[in-house]
């Protein structure tokens, strides 16, 4: 097992000042223009393509990182950039990662590079599970996967909402409900191949941040696609439910429920991360601002009042990042996370960069009000971190329960 270790070697400062250059030359100059067309920012991600930021190869080498600080360190340089087109970079990952987690070899050599498409013909990929009746509320899922056997095919039907890249992506991964009775021990998850008949974009949502970024519906009318398609395989699917079976008729479930929580507290320091990047550029405009605004014939920081400000927003940024890397490190090392350790990273950072991008505005004064200072869309962008990947009330619900040695629902 890796140390935990609270700085970065050499080799990844150089990967740090290179994703660094990449976020300041050209995600920065673009950000306020692509958040006004509320549009992918294609260009940006065929760049990123170019330099090799936008692939499989790069976001593996992070994520494989023995000491767990790559993916944070990657994930804070890019959204210290601009979280809207960030997250269009990034957003392609969360669905590989979903193949990664749960596909066969086969599955990851065929559906992988297609979401990623090549250097001339960029692509992303949309991971969709949440729907208008489930969101934190993940058991109450109702789009169905029917097994057709005569074709060996799956039928998918339903209505998913909140989709990162819905309705443009290449390919699409979409939980459903295989065993109803099973609440969410009965999902299984499939790949939507390109061009799939049925599957078709719902509303396109306007959103108040990260609006560079696309959110929309994805309809599923009669979507039938090979049983390959489905990520595992029949076979494993088969075995996984049977025991779950058994188990929800011994009375049990409690490894399930806990296999499914490790997955998640090792997810949310990446999200982690993309908060604390918002939250440090935020903090970064701000002092200069400070430093350099003069008003009653000195610098603003010159009084306590901007002055302690900016040590509590550093203090916590310098925290949620500390606790970030903690719990990725604990997860690259397969560490039992017994204090939720995942979702406290998760939960601090993120209500750091809400409060922290609030406090720069303030610092700013009218300025900061402005879209001619980037704060305010910082403002605007850091209010979804609280939200997406588990909101902050059912992280410290998780942390709570786990505290309580209670099962997580
Ligand atoms: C921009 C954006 C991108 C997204 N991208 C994706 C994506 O790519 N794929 C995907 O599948 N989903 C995605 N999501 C969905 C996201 O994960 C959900 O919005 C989130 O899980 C919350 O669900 P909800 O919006 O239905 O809120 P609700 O679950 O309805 O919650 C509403 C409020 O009630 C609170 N609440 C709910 N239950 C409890 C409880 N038990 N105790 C205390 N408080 C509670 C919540 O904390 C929240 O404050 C995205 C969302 C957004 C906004």
């Amino acid at each position: 097992m890796a140390e935990f270790i609270m700085e970065l070697n050499d080799e990844q400062k150089e990967v740090r000042d290179w994703i660094h250059g990449f976020a300041a030359d050209v995600m920065r100059p673009a950000a306020a223009e692509w958040d006004e067309r509320e549009e992918t920012p294609w260009p940006v991600i065929q760049e990123a393509a170019k330099i090799g930021i936008y692939s499989l190869d790069f976001y593996a080498q992070q994520y494989f990182d023995p000491t767990g600080l790559g993916i944070p360190m990657a994930m804070e340089e890019l959204f210290w950039g601009d979280a809207g087109t960030a997250l269009s970079i990034v957003g392609t990952g969360l669905a590989a990662v979903g193949v990664l987690a749960n596909g066969t070899e086969e599955q990851i050599g065929t559906w992988i590079p297609q979401m990623y498409g090549d250097v001339n013909d960029v692509k992303v990929a949309a991971f969709c599970s949440s729907e208008p009746d489930a969101g934190s509320d993940v058991a109450s899922m109702r789009t169905r996967a029917v097994y057709d056997e005569a074709k060996d095919e799956w039928v998918l039907n339903g209505t998913k909402t909140w989709a990162t890249n819905g309705g443009i992506a290449n390919v699409h991964v979409v939980v459903a409900v295989v065993d109803p009775e099973l609440g969410s021990k009965g999902h299984a998850s499939f790949i939507i191949p390109p061009n799939t008949p049925g599957l078709s974009q719902g509303q396109k949502f306007q959103k108040h941040g990260i609006r560079a970024s696309h959110t929309a519906e994805v309809v599923l009318d009669n979507v039938r696609v090979p049983g390959s398609c489905l990520l595992g395989g029949k076979e494993k699917l088969d075995e996984r439910l049977a025991r779950a079976r058994e188990r929800a008729k011994a009375g049990g479930g409690e490894r399930v429920k806990n296999a499914a929580m490790a997955t998640f507290e090792a997810s949310r320091p990446a999200v982690g991360a993309m908060a604390v990047g918002t939250a440090r550029a935020a903090y970064e405009e701000a002092l200069e601002y400070a430093k350099t605004r003069e008003q009653f014939g000195r610098p603003i920081i010159d009084n306590q009042g901007v002055a302690f400000q900016l040590a509590d927003m550093r203090t916590s940024i310098d925290a949620a990042r500390l606790l970030v890397w903690r719990a990725s490190w604990m997860a690259v090392n397969g560490k039992p996370f017994t204090a939720a350790e995942g979702s406290q990273s998760k939960l601090f950072a993120s209500e750091t960069a809400k409060k922290v991008t609030g406090q720069a505005i303030q610092i700013l004064g009218g300025n900061g009000f402005t879209r001619e200072y980037p704060v305010e869309r910082m403002h605007r962008d850091a209010a979804i971190y609280t939200i997406f990947e588990g909101t902050s009330e059912i992280q410290r619900l998780v942390i709570a329960r786990t505290l309580a040695g209670m099962p997580i629902r």
